[in-house]
């Protein structure tokens, strides 16, 4: 499972910022999840609530996720556009020499902490 994979390394992430700043417990976590990252919100909580109660500083952690949007960025005329709207072929000078700026990663945006 994708979101398993994903939900551990955030955690891994998470533990190691612990360590380093001496928390002992996390109350929150916010994260980005890209437009197309293909990550299922649904199956993300259910493993971040199956992984939390199997890691003491995470018990109990809210997972909170926000939206972002998709760009992708054009070589031929070098501007920027809604990956959803219009896919691989660039809505301006409608080359196909086009790429994924972001949107399709999930990132840590806030870690609450006691
Ligand atoms: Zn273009």
């Amino acid at each position: 499972m994708h979101e398993l994979g994903i939900v551990f390394h955030i955690i891994k992430t998470i533990e190691d910022v612990a360590q380093e700043q001496r928390l002992t417990k996390v109350s929150k976590v916010v994260l980005e999840v890209g437009e197309v990252s293909t990550v299922i919100p649904e199956l993300l909580e259910s493993c971040w609530e199956w992984s939390c109660r199997r890691t003491p500083l995470m018990e109990g952690c809210r997972l909170e996720h926000l939206t972002i949007p998709a760009v992708t960025y054009c070589e031929d005329c070098k501007r920027t556009y809604e990956t959803v709207k219009y896919a691989k072929i660039c809505p301006y000078c409608h080359s196909e020499r086009t790429f994924l700026q972001e949107g399709n990663e999930v990132r840590i945006r806030e870690i609450e902490a006691e």
